[in-house]
């Protein structure tokens, strides 16, 4: 194995939620291997710093501004990326959301809302790039799930819900696309400071010292902990790898 496996450079990338945490961490990853990024995000100005960021450290990089639970913007999202740079090798869904509520206290549109942006988006935006990969003989699609793809979470049934569907609609494509030269894999994220856990951090007290002492490796996860991953699952260096999810958790999930 040599560093030629993890080589990306001529790659595209597009990274749904790469304007910030684990997509982020993710996005800067892909570009250090030599991927170009399109960074898909609602928040212009977030996306914009993204991609000045990712520009510092050499990368080509654009911003492609969808909601990535609207249809047609995200087959306008895919147009641009392949008129502006070219090819789609790689997609990272990982746009997501989540409610706090138990299930008798969440109305439908918020179900929906969170299906929508954690699962439909995935659905929308594998379908929408698998054209251009298989045109182009391969690519990796690397879907993000998290430890409620394993556990059930009772202040949080769209959430849990919608990261269990995101590990079978892997396997889905794994299987539908393997003859398309396509891998397709999970991640499973544990505790990771971000946006969306510092609202948690919020509500939950004590939130922050339980995932500690959960946790084998004694900390919280930090989003540059996605960058080697995204680089493995994108690279040639998992070609043999498709159908998988694989906890990025510290140990979260081992623990009994
Ligand atoms: P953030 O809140 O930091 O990032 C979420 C990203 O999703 C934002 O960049 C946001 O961009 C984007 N997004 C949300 N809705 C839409 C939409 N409709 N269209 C386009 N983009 C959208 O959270 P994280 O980095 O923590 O989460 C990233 C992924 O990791 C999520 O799927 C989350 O469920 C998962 N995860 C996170 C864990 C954690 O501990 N942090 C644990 C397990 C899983 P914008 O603001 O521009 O809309």
């Amino acid at each position: 194995m040599t560093a030629a496996h993890f080589d990306l450079t001529g790659k595209v990338a597009i990274v749904t939620g790469g304007n910030g945490g684990i997509g982020l961490g993710m996005a800067l990853g892909l570009a250090q291997a030599g991927a170009a990024v399109a960074i898909v995000g609602r928040n212009e100005a977030k996306s914009m710093a993204a991609i000045t960021e990712l520009r510092a450290g050499g990368a080509r990089a654009i911003s492609v501004t969808t909601d990535v639970t609207d249809k047609t913007a995200v087959a306008a999202m895919v147009a641009r990326t392949l008129g502006e740079l070219g090819r789609i090798d790689i997609l990272v869904n990982n746009a997501g959301i989540n409610i706090r509520k138990p299930p008798h206290a969440l109305e439908l549109a918020e179900w929906e809302s969170v299906m929508k942006t954690n699962l439909t988006s995935a659905f929308l935006c594998s379908q929408a790039v698998h054209p251009a990969m298989k045109q182009a003989g391969g690519g990796k699609i690397i879907n993000i799930g998290s430890m409620m793809s394993i556990f059930g979470a009772s202040f949080a049934p769209a959430y849990a819900a919608s990261k269990g569907g995101i590990v079978q609609f892997t396997r889905s494509c794994a299987v539908a696309w393997a003859a398309d030269n396509i891998q397709a894999n999970a991640v499973l994220p544990g505790w990771i400071d971000t946006d969306l856990t510092k609202r948690a951090r919020e509500q939950i007290d004590g939130l922050h010292d339980k995932v500690l002492a959960r946790t084998p490796a004694a900390r919280w996860g930090v989003t540059a902990d996605f960058a080697g991953i995204a680089v493995f699952l994108a690279s040639p260096a998992s070609d043999f790898v498709t159908g998988t999810a694989i906890p990025v958790d510290g140990g979260f999930s081992i623990m009994g």
